[in-house]
């Protein structure tokens, strides 16, 4: 065949290779390329043909141009290795000559269905080499088009991905075991990246979730363990040891049973893939947060601990009571005491001192001295009062554990408590013993005038909160209340408005009193409350109480 030359009037190489196609020479393949380097050669403002040949033959990726019918007119070594025919077994043959049987018919109908659309297709087929062994190929078919926009030629570009699927494959089984294993795990599973997002949880912190009413009790998790932890926290996280059995408490409000979980936490870092950081490389930090609720093991402990304050708080009672018995009864015999002292003093002042007069002064002086016998033998006789170490107090633990003392007398009254504590309560300096009896006495007594006051409505409400530095107790009963004019005689020693049988003498508000006093605290009856009687008291977070003052 000899050579044709044909000229083009652009020197856009696009052009050249569809005049190229308007009218195809015809001849081996290496003529047909020899014709086509010769019209390029002829166009000035293009690169040598060669270059471009050379392009395509020592591409690494198998190219194969074909007819029409996906007859084969050109193949690159490439397509050779990677098929394992030679060149000269596959040109002239179509492109069906690697279809494998299990690619299904349908993939052929949709690459075919797209080509004469004139569209390309990308995608991956099950091919099958000379030596009849299966490979998977990365395939992309195009469409050649001719000036007239006509197809004349396809062009089929194709990679070996066996081994690049068969790892994909392997790295998905593993994810997928590893997810399942994650969740049947019965223990909460939750990684979160370093904004705190949770990106990976397990079924257990789904039911979790839901259980709590929570859109993502990690993050709440994270917040109590801060609290509990402090300092070491962040030390956990800095020296990569994280931590372990770390108990936390979740209180849902609305009556519903404190949750407490044992937590442990291990941070690692992974490499970033994303394209962004592929030359410089980016880690990100995670937390792998694994909690186990152990709220039956702590419900079990918390009622030994009841069971071991309700001795404590009964001994305390009974301390208190003969205290305020012992102070009673000076106080009683204090009254013809001093009313005796003030006639021996009389007396002693008379300057026409009789026989008579003598002997009356001696024996007030006699009444005098055994009546100071007296109070100093009930002075003694007064137990001291319990010392406690001072410490951080947990209030709404305290007003919980007071509740729970208090739970069969409630139900017995049929009184409705609606108890709202603040999640994260900041603990206040104090003594945990006096705040305990403190605010035993306030539900005993709202209790007590529930029941004098005969209400048909019995609700007891509790609501803590943090205000500036100080933690707020609201207590509110719906009693028969305290009126206007009694609103600060009810805190005096010995004052009581009680009918019932009077346990404490009228001494409750004053201990109440005496408590809050220590903790620099205040207490006020809300006058604006006319439902019953509702107790403000604010105790200041960083004071340091001293006790007895
Ligand atoms: P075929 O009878 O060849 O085709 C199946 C269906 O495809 C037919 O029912 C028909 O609807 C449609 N079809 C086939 N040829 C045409 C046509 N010329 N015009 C319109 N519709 C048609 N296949 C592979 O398996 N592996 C490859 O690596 C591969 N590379 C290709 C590269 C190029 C450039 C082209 C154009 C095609 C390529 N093919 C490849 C597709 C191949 O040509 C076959 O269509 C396919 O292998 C199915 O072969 P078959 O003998 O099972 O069925």
């Amino acid at each position: 065949m000899g050579k044709r030359r044909r000229s083009v009037q652009s020197g856009n190489f696009a052009e050249v290779f569809r005049a190229f196609l308007a009218s195809p020479p015809a001849g081996t393949p290496s003529a047909i390329l020899e014709a086509f380097g010769d019209m390029v050669a002829a166009e000035p403002r293009l690169l040598p043909p060669r270059l471009f040949y050379e392009v395509v033959e020592q591409s690494p990726v198998a190219i194969s141009i074909t007819d029409m019918d996906a007859t084969i007119v050109y193949a690159n070594p490439s397509f050779a290795r990677v098929t394992g025919y030679s060149l000269n077994e596959v040109l002239g043959k179509n492109e069906s000559m690697l279809s494998d049987k299990v690619t299904p018919p349908a993939a052929y109908k949709t690459i075919w269905g797209r080509l004469l659309q004139q569209k390309s297709w990308s995608g991956v087929l099950v091919n099958r080499r000379k030596n009849d062994e299966r490979y998977l190929a990365e395939l992309t078919i195009a469409p050649v088009l001719d000036a007239a926009g006509r197809t004349t030629h396809y062009l089929g570009m194709h990679r070996d991905v066996t081994e690049m699927h068969a790892l994909e494959h392997q790295v998905r089984n593993q994810k997928a075991v590893i997810e399942s294993v994650v969740n049947c795990a019965p223990v909460v599973v939750a990684l979160l990246d370093e904004t705190g997002r949770v990106v990976l949880d397990n079924l257990t912190y789904k039911t979790l979730a839901a259980d709590l009413g929570v859109q993502e009790p990690a993050a709440e998790f994270v917040v109590a363990l801060k609290e509990a932890m402090g300092a070491n926290f962040d030390r956990a996280r800095a020296t990569g040891t994280g931590f372990a059995r770390q108990e936390i408490s979740f209180d849902p409000g609305g009556g519903g049973p404190v949750r407490w979980f044992s937590c442990s936490g291990t941070w690692f870092r992974e490499s970033d893939g994303s394209a962004d950081n592929f030359f410089e490389a980016h880690e990100q930090t995670y937390l792998l947060l694994v909690a186990n609720e152990v709220t039956g093991l702590k419900q079990g402990q918390e009622e030994v601990r009841m069971n071991a304050l309700r001795a404590l708080m009964a001994e305390d009672e009974l301390v208190q009571g003969m205290r305020e018995t012992l102070a009673g009864a000076i106080f009683q015999l204090e009254g013809p005491y001093n009313m005796i002292r003030a006639a021996a003093g009389i007396l002693e002042r008379r300057a026409n001192s009789t026989v008579e007069n003598e002997a009356l002064l001696s024996v007030l002086q006699q009444a005098l001295a055994s009546g100071d016998q007296a109070i100093d033998a009930l002075r003694g006789c007064m137990p001291a009062p319990h010392m406690e170490p001072l410490g951080p107090v947990n209030v709404n633990q305290v007003l919980r554990e007071v509740l729970g003392l208090c739970t069969s007398r409630l139900l017995a009254a049929g009184i409705v408590v609606d108890w709202r504590p603040e999640p994260m309560l900041p603990p206040v300096l104090g003594y945990e013993n006096g705040l305990r009896g403190l605010f035993k006495q306030l539900v005993d007594n709202a209790m007590d005038a529930m029941d004098e006051g005969n209400s048909s409505v019995r609700d007891l409400r509790i609501r803590t909160a943090s205000e500036r530095e100080t933690v707020l107790v609201i207590i509110e009963d719906t009693g028969p209340g305290v009126s206007a004019a009694l609103r600060l005689k009810v805190f005096e020693p010995f004052f009581t408005t009680k009918r019932a049988a009077r346990r404490r003498a009228g001494m409750g508000l004053a201990m109440v009193q005496d408590v809050v006093n220590e903790h620099a605290g205040t207490i006020e009856i809300d006058p604006t409350y006319a439902d019953g009687c509702r107790f403000i008291i604010r105790i200041p977070v960083r004071h340091v109480p001293a006790q007895g003052q």
